[in-house]
């Protein structure tokens, strides 16, 4: 299900320099954190996501996995009924007996995320508590952590944002003397992975490693000699963390498109001394297949006036690419939270005149997008149909979430997610 809040409030504004950022606040539509768990399933292999909520989670998660059950996903919903609500039973009790049970079925798990849900936090379940208890009686061979993924107040990325600040309390500290490191936050597809191994590897920037790992048992370590990137911007909750462990910050805008992936791979470039000729030589020929790849696009979608709803927290790194590799004319860009600490890189490369939208107010968010008749409306599955109904061309954004658009390699496959509409309109319209 998706989230629909509405404290009525539209807070006045605020100008920088640069582009112009408003605040509002108000009725939204988003899904909810539960969703992570689609894509941070399949990533950490020895792991299990047990949501502790309803049959409206369990249905939530089933749905968006497009997982048959009886595939042994490694996810499933510990169901908060009548009697536990009604406090007849001792919700502790039965979350041990679901935990032992599932234990038992599948011995592979190594490391267990309680995650709480709307239902769950309204009847206040201590989950804290109840992992930190299982952890004891299961260590060592199961760890067991909990985060909330609940629809209240959140969007649906920070349902991996909290599961991976979560798992920072578990890295290890770095050996004395440790030598430098680099660590990778953030999701990513293996794929991916591999290509910036690579790339980090001709650079002579090592080690590397990547949060979340692919197993449990590789949990990188975090300290001062670590220093990180983050591979998507909404990582507020982490990044955090890993900074109160000690570890160094290193900013840029993110890996999108040909510029974004140059200037993200240079942040790592420049704190590792990396000559810049030497630089050049190996990212060359990535960038410069990732940006003739894109030119394919260009003609598509230069002038074309698009609207951002806020949605995946990746609207502001899109935005920048559309805007400065495809010409696109950013009419309104929105964003359930604006981290501006770690998107400050971002929102320079931004045009002067972009308006900018922290949260949301779904009403007027419409209103606006209406009346300026946009070309392409990026924005949630709910809004989708409504939008193209009124003869509006639209891109779900929870897209750009599944589909690796990381990196040179992707670059033109990015810039195909937001032509594809277009061109389909354009065909129907033949
Ligand atoms: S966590 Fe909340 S918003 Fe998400 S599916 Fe469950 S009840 Fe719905």
């Amino acid at each position: 299900m998706t989230a629909m809040i509405s404290p009525a409030t539209v807070p006045a504004g605020a100008v920088g320099r640069g582009p112009i950022i408003q605040r509002e606040r108000g009725e939204r539509q988003v899904f909810c954190g539960l969703t992570g768990i689609v894509w941070l399933h399949r990533k950490i292999q020895d792991a299990f996501f047990l949501v502790v909520g309803s049959r409206t989670c369990a249905h939530l998660i089933q749905s968006a996995a497009g997982v048959m059950i009886f595939a042994e996903p490694r996810f499933g919903t510990a169901i908060i009924d009548e009697r536990d609500l009604a406090g007849l039973a001792d919700v502790d009790e039965e979350l041990d007996r679901t935990v032992d049970g599932l234990l038992r079925r599948r011995p592979d798990i190594r490391l267990l995320f309680l995650v709480g849900s709307c239902p769950s936090e309204v009847i206040k379940l201590d989950l804290g508590r109840a992992a930190a208890r299982l952890s004891h009686r299961l260590a060592p061979s199961v760890r067991v952590l909990h985060y909330s993924g609940s629809g209240i107040e959140t969007t649906f990325t920070e349902g991996e944002d909290a599961c991976l600040a979560a798992l920072v309390a578990l890295l290890p500290p770095e050996q004395p003397q440790a030598e430098r490191s680099l660590l990778v936050v953030g999701a990513l597809p293996e794929v991916v992975e591999d290509q910036f191994c690579r790339l980090f590897a001709d650079l002579g920037i090592g080690p590397v490693r990547f949060l979340p790992p692919r197993r449990s048992g590789q949990l990188p370590p975090a300290g001062p000699n670590t220093s990180f990137l983050l591979a998507q911007p909404f990582l507020d909750a982490t990044a955090r963390a890993l900074k109160a462990r000690g570890a160094r910050y290193l900013a840029g805008p993110f890996p999108f498109g040909a510029e974004g992936t140059t200037a993200w791979l240079r942040a790592a470039a420049d704190h590792w001394n990396i000559a810049p000729d030497r630089f050049r030589e190996v990212t060359l020929a990535g960038e410069s297949r990732a940006s003739h790849a894109v030119q394919r696009h260009r003609e598509r979608l230069a002038g074309k006036r698009v609207f951002f709803f806020p949605d995946s927290q990746l609207e502001i790194p899109l935005a920048r690419f559309l805007s400065r590799e495809l010409g696109v004319d950013l009419i309104e860009v929105g964003t359930t939270y604006l981290h501006q600490q770690w998107l400050a890189a971002e929102i320079a490369l931004l045009p002067d005149d972009v308006v900018l939208w922290e949260g949301q107010h779904l009403g007027n968010q419409l209103d606006r997008c209406r009346a300026a008749r946009p070309d392409l409306v990026v924005c949630g599955l709910g809004l989708a149909n409504p939008l193209e109904a009124d003869g509006l061309t639209t891109k779900w954004a929870i897209e750009l979430v599944f589909t690796p658009i990381h990196g040179y390699d992707q670059a033109a496959d990015l810039a195909e997610l937001f032509a594809r509409p277009l061109d389909r309109k354009s065909r129907l319209e033949v």
